[in-house]
């Protein structure tokens, strides 16, 4: 299976940064092979960091979708704006949404399923709080958070998400989780694939870690058997990291 490595680049680069980013991470990516990678740019850099990749192998995702086509939802993107704007990958369900913006289990799904139906592979992020984890809830999250988004996902639509696990203690916070900890989580969520999409479609599934990968990390994670790939946010904001965690990534390819 291909590793596929994620840039989320959150609230930060107005268009011009954006584009410089993409130059940058374009023009050094050459020498790398084996990795699916997709940069999720702003709204507002879409259509410039399109242009920078044009004929590249870079992928382009959004960071957020709405789940209607069109209508007056003030503020609000939709599937079908993201997917001219270039966009073949959403973020959905981010533990900065659920947490900052009171997303809902139910409203993931919503969003889930309209990605789908226009057509972009949904990135979905699932994970525990620390305290839910020193509770030892993690499993029950896990499976609470990805049942309620695949609620009427169909059995063959279920490979076309990328699945993140996203410790939320691990993000933004230096705390990356062991390779332990990735690998068990990784498993229950494959394991939990397996009853809506089948073994086989199961096996398919992408599963990505995201929560403080960093250059000096991402080794380790990369060679972590479960882990198809990885959710990157500060460190994909410096091309360099970026590409030496892809780079390292290509390595452990598998
Ligand atoms: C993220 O935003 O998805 C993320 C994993 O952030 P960071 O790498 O900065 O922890």
């Amino acid at each position: 299976m291909k590793p596929l490595v994620v840039g989320n680049w959150k609230m930060n680069g107005t268009e011009s940064e954006a584009s410089a980013l993409a130059r940058e991470i374009r023009k050094r990516l050459k020498t790398i092979k084996g990795v699916e990678i997709v940069l999720a740019p702003p709204f507002t850099a879409l259509t410039a960091v399109r242009e920078v990749i044009r004929r590249s192998r870079l992928r382009m995702g959004a960071q957020d979708v709405h789940w209607e086509m069109e209508g007056a939802f003030t503020g609000e993107i939709s599937p079908k704006m993201l997917r001219e704007a270039g966009c073949g990958f959403v973020i959905i369900g981010h533990s900065e949404r659920r947490r900052l913006f009171d997303e809902s289990d139910p409203t993931v799904a919503k969003k889930v399923f309209a990605a789908l139906r226009a057509g972009l592979r949904p990135i979905l992020c699932v994970g525990e709080t620390w305290e839910e984890r020193r509770k030892g809830k993690t499993a029950q999250i896990i499976a609470r958070q990805l049942r309620g988004a695949l609620k009427g996902v169909g059995k063959s639509a279920i490979e076309k998400i990328e699945f993140a696990y996203e410790p939320v203690w691990a993000i933004g916070t230096g705390r990356n989780a062991t390779a332990d900890q990735v690998s068990e989580v990784h498993r229950w969520i494959r394991e939990l694939l397996r009853a809506p999409a089948g073994d086989k479609r199961a096996e398919r599934c992408r599963i990505l870690y995201g929560g403080s990968v960093r250059p000096d990390n991402a080794g380790e994670l990369a060679g972590v058997t479960e882990v198809n790939g990885l959710l990157v946010g500060g460190a994909s904001l410096k091309a360099e990291d970026f590409l030496s965690i892809i780079r390292c990534f290509a390595r452990n390819n598998k």
